[in-house]
């Protein structure tokens, strides 16, 4: 079996960045990723604040980072790690049948979309209930939708269906929202964009399997009623994966790694980088950052070992 210098896991912007600098710096590196490459930043429709790129698509970026990355001799494997072993000189990790070896690990896990929970929300999902309006925007051109949610992601959906949709309603459950303050304008100025700030969705409607509404409760008044759509996008924010990895990783009690601005977890050897690690700014520019920070530190560890 193959023993690696470094085992990424994790293909978005932190670990094809992490992957990008231990390459560089000459080691050999296997990133494990489950789905696809580029994490959350392949779902953003614009990017506009990573400087020096004043703006190009979510997907393009990722695609680029990927071409670089694989240039390099990163070996990529489609595979979900599972767990993570101490051997002797090295760490095992497990994934789907088979298990790799490698010297030092960088934990680059991102985060996964939350759901709502309410009813039937499972069950609707690919049927009116979307988590990415650039995969699935197109397919409810010209008709009247839902976004749930107040962060930057909710935003940057909103504006991207209302250039699609006949009508776009932005549901908040406070009265202000934390997303950018350029994007609220931007927003403001859309004639289908209408917001329904202190409002919650408590039930999907539906009919024939396929959402046709949602039952709405102003915060306010206490007053419910039916808001007839065909789409909701639910971008009510992310949470962390890391489970599969404590122990022997210490995760904070929201379940981020417990892991500072090296990078260093608890186990010498194992870093963690991006929104998978507990920070307070989880953006494309911080994940970026860490990938290269965490990669720099791995390698530091393993000259450490070699000497
Ligand atoms: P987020 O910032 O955590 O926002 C989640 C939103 O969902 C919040 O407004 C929250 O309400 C609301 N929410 C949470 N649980 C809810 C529930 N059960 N019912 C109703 N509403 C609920 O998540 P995000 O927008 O996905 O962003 C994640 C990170 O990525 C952030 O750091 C963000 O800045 C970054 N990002 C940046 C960009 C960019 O262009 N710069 C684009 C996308 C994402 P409250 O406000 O009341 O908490």
């Amino acid at each position: 079996m193959t023993r690696f210098d470094m085992i990424v896991v994790g293909g978005g912007p932190a670990g094809l960045t992490a992957g990008l600098y231990a390459a560089r710096a000459g080691r050999s590196v296997l990133l494990l990723e489950e789905a696809g490459f580029g994490g959350q930043i392949v779902t953003a429709p614009r990017v506009e604040n990573y400087p020096g790129i004043p703006r190009l698509s979510g997907s393009e970026f990722a695609q680029q980072l990927v071409e670089q990355v694989l240039e390099l001799g990163v070996e990529v494997e489609l595979e979900r790690a599972s767990a993570i072993a101490q051997e002797p000189g090295a760490f095992r990790l497990s994934a789907g049948e088979r298990a790799f070896t490698a010297r030092s690990v960088i934990l680059a896990t991102g985060m996964k979309h939350r759901a709502l929970g309410l009813p039937g929300e499972e069950a609707l999902t690919g049927h009116g209930v979307s988590y990415c309006a650039v995969c699935d925007g197109a397919f409810f051109k010209g008709r009247r939708v839902a976004v749930i949610g107040g962060g930057d992601t909710a935003l940057q959906d909103a504006l991207f269906l209302a250039a699609r949709c006949d009508r776009v309603f932005l549901i908040h459950r406070r009265d202000s929202l934390r997303g950018e303050a350029r994007l609220h304008r931007e927003l403001r100025r859309r004639e289908n964009v209408e917001f329904l700030l202190s409002h919650i969705p408590e039930e999907f409607t539906e009919m024939d399997g396929q959402l046709r509404g949602l039952v709405l409760r102003n915060l306010k008044t206490g007053q419910r009623h039916n808001l007839p759509v065909e789409g909701a996008f639910l971008a009510v924010g992310q949470q962390p994966q890391n489970a599969a990895f404590a122990p022997p990783v210490a995760l904070d009690n929201q379940g981020f790694v417990a892991a500072g601005e090296s990078c260093a977890t608890n186990v010498p050897g194992i870093f963690a980088a991006g929104d998978c690690r507990c920070k307070t700014v989880r953006q494309l520019t911080t994940a970026v950052g860490d990938g290269a920070a965490a990669a720099v530190a791995a390698c530091h560890y393993l000259n450490c070992l070699e000497t």
